[in-house]
């Protein structure tokens, strides 16, 4: 294994890394696909853009056609079976939007959109859809709106930068939108949801953490599905953000075929906060997402994995497992819960042994 510092003097530059990657679909007649995948690429390229940096390719195992990083970014002929009652916009962006660039579902907060492009293309991204519809990079004007609407707003406190991934922007286009949040004096936090460190960490520079720090407490959520994805390159893009004062937080899509096992799911949370300072958040359950009918679990299996990852890690390293409601519903606990039964002050209540002990409230006046 190679250690941190060979890492880092080996560590390609950034563009290397996006210029050798995968970055359109005729790209894919390079990599050792089957005849299947090949076949279904353009067709599913149209509907979810290809584009995978060479760092995050280099870490599939092109022998195991089922290997899980390949499965996040190499298009399959599955994606192009749609079912019944799949969603174009699953948590309803769109409808919570008031302005271009902007959503508002939640009072205190806003996702605000700098981009509609990405350094990697996810096959399950339930975003998929606006980032061809819409598909724009940033420009100044386009964030005119959101910008105004923030400022107009003073119950808004967190800006999540969202999209599309906005580390994919150049530290220029950073700066700006940051000293323009900055500038709105009732926003307290900025959040910044993005694949970056798990699929391009050389792009976490020195250059583009000054960038984001200033003023606000600065929040980066990174999104690993798979301990696989945790490497010296990502310890150290995740070291880089930690020594900048950044809180980070990891939130996973669980994902049939990817990390739909306990062993998996335990292995990634562990590694997630012990080798990368990095606290599991989210583990999303699988949104409606057209075409993705095929790395969907049952809510079901969801519940029993994260019943058994709450007795084998610690809190810290526990996510909590969520779904994502259609129509704007917002982000609901699936559980596990622990509570089978309740009678007046009396609650049966499963203990992590799986024993179901009574617990007798005594509460005074
Ligand atoms: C997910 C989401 C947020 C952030 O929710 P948290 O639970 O605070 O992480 C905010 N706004 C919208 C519209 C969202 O979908
Ligand atoms: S990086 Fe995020 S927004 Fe972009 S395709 Fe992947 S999941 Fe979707």
């Amino acid at each position: 294994m190679t250690d941190l510092k060979d890492a880092t003097r080996a560590a390609p530059d950034w563009q290397d890394d996006v210029r050798q990657g995968v970055r359109h679909v005729r790209d894919l007649d390079r990599l050792p696909l089957s005849p299947a995948e090949r076949a279904a690429a353009q067709e599913a390229a149209s509907r979810h853009k290809v584009r995978a940096p060479k760092a995050y390719l280099d870490l599939i195992d092109w022998n195991d056609p089922a290997d899980p990083i390949r499965a996040q970014v190499i298009p399959s002929p599955d994606e192009l079976d749609e079912a019944e009652g799949e969603l174009g916009d699953p948590i309803a962006d769109h409808e919570f939007s008031p302005v271009p660039r902007l959503t508002h579902r939640h009072a205190d907060r806003v996702l605000l959109f700098p981009t509609y492009q990405c350094a990697v293309y996810c096959r399950f991204c339930f975003r998929k859809e606006s980032l061809t519809s819409i598909g724009r990079g940033y420009t100044r004007e386009a964030l005119e709106p959101a910008l105004a609407y923030i400022a107009d707003h003073p119950e808004i406190r967190e800006v999540i930068l969202t999209g599309g991934d906005p580390l994919s922007l150049p530290d220029k286009a950073l700066a700006e939108i940051v000293a323009r949040v900055e500038a709105i004096a009732h926003v307290r936090l900025l959040r910044i949801h993005t694949r970056v460190p798990v699929a391009l960490p050389s792009r976490i520079t020195s250059g583009l953490v000054a960038a984001l720090r200033g003023r606000l407490m600065v929040t980066v959520v990174t999104h690993f599905n798979h301990a696989r994805e945790i490497t010296p390159a990502t310890e150290v893009a995740c070291r880089t953000m930690r020594q900048a004062g950044f809180v980070l937080l990891n939130q996973s899509v669980l994902l049939k075929g990817v990390n739909d096992s306990v062993e998996v799911l335990e292995e990634l949370c562990r590694e997630l906060m012990y080798r990368l300072g990095v606290k599991p958040y989210y583990l999303h359950h699988g949104d409606l997402a057209r075409g993705m009918a095929h790395r969907r679990t049952t809510i079901a299996q969801g519940q029993a994995l994260v019943e058994a990852l709450r007795a084998r890690l610690s809190g810290i390293c526990n996510p909590v497992y969520v779904l994502d409601l259609p129509e704007g519903g917002g982000k609901v606990p699936l559980g596990p819960c622990p509570i089978e039964g309740r009678d007046g002050e009396s609650w049966r209540i499963r203990g992590l042994d799986g024993k179901v002990r009574d617990y007798r409230e005594i509460v005074g006046e």
